[in-house]
């Protein structure tokens, strides 16, 4: 496919494609929509094996982000940003600062902040040449990590999707597979103790595992077993696309409640999981709280403030089941039609909030 026909299919409105040879910087970002509000999502650092496959990535995950803004209620559109190659290599002041330019120059219709391969540090340093960052460190003014944030989400849709099979959000008791157990999944990890909930973990790093068993209790497992685990709730909090056709039929839980972005491998496995029995709590409603705990900065970021959005996830996923279930449909089509719903009703308003100068 050409640059072109891929930036059309799902009706971006900008791609830039940035480059500062100096520094070795091959960049492009992706605003998805703006519908609601500035483009907000991270920058991503990662030695693509392909411009391709960066293009490819980038337009998936900012179309990601905008239904995922979409459906938390927030006044934010969607984007995302990759940056070609090995951060560990390529990783300069300069690179970022470049890079904090070109933000800079979308004139704040986007919004950059963490993602995989980028760090707090280099947040500081793009912050340096530009405004338009969120989750910058507290001794900044900003969020911070938003991946407690990211849990403690996954955790009020963990309760939901407990009320809605069981008539109670009481975890107790419950097992819950981890497959994962990084920032996202430990945190998970610890807050499920605390609630009283039995946590089985599987992760490629061996120590994660080994530091969940000692110091919460959990049992590990193996990496290739996780899925086939006899359990409540499996949550994925590793990478996206592990739910498939493979995998699917080998699960034992009754639900999927998880951070892993993009979980699904395609969208039709929504409709297989469905099909053996597992209720599918979609990944751009439950793995929200970063996000939300970024828009909190809005006004001032208080952290009280932003625990209390990020619990509103429970009433997001509740809506979304309910939807499902009134129009006959599996839960990720339901919380695409929210989405889709919300940017057609309040995107106009906003744009008219816009011309009149009033706010953003
Ligand atoms: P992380 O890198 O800290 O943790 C991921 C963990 O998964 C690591 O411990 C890694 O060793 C493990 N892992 C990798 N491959 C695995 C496999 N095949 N099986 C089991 N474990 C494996 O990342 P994170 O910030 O905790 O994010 C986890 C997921 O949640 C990602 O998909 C991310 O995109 C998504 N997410 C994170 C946030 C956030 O705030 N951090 C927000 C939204 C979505």
């Amino acid at each position: 496919m050409g640059v072109f026909e891929a930036i059309g299919t799902d009706s971006h409105e900008e791609v830039l494609f940035g480059v500062d040879h100096a520094s070795g910087l091959q960049t492009i970002i992706a605003i998805h929509s703006t519908a609601l509000g500035p483009a907000l999502g991270g920058t991503r650092f990662f030695p693509y094996p392909s411009e391709a496959a960066a293009l490819e990535d980038v337009l998936r995950l900012s179309k990601a982000m905008t239904y995922k803004a979409a459906v938390s209620g927030l006044d934010l559109g969607g984007g995302k940003a990759v940056i070609i190659g090995d951060p560990a290599a390529l990783r300069s002041e300069r690179l970022l600062r470049a890079y904090g330019r070109l933000i800079d120059s979308l004139g704040g219709r986007y919004i950059t902040a963490e993602d995989v391969g980028t760090t707090l540090g280099d947040m500081v340093l793009i912050s340096k040449e530009t405004d338009w960052i969120g989750g910058l460190p507290h001794s900044l003014g900003g969020s911070g990590d938003p991946s407690p944030a990211t849990a403690r989400g996954v955790l009020a849709a963990i309760r939901a999707t407990a009320q809605r099979l069981w008539s109670s959000e009481d975890l107790a008791g419950k097992r819950v597979a981890i497959q994962g157990v990084g920032k996202v999944g430990m945190s998970l990890a610890e807050r499920l103790t605390d609630v009283g909930a039995e946590t089985i973990v599987a992760d490629t790093n061996d120590r994660a595992v080994a530091d969940a068993v000692t110091n919460l209790g959990s049992k590990g497992v193996d990496v290739a077993d996780i899925y086939g685990v006899d359990c409540d709730i499996l949550a994925p909090c590793a990478l996206g696309g592990g739910l498939n056709e493979r995998s699917i039929p080998q699960l034992r839980c009754a639900a999927v409640v998880g951070s892993a972005n993009n979980q699904l491998a395609r969208e039709s496995d929504a409709d297989l999981l469905e099909s053996h029995g597992v209720l599918y709590a979609p990944d751009f409603v439950v793995n929200a709280g970063g996000v939300i705990n970024i828009a909190a900065e809005h006004g001032g970021y208080s952290i009280d403030r932003a625990a209390e959005m990020v619990d509103g996830i429970y009433d997001n996923l509740t809506a979304v089941f309910e939807a499902a279930e009134r129009n006959s449909v599996n839960p990720h089509r339901a919380a695409a039609s929210v989405a889709e719903d919300r940017i057609a009703a309040i995107g106009t308003l906003a744009q008219k909030r816009r011309a009149a100068g009033t706010r953003r």
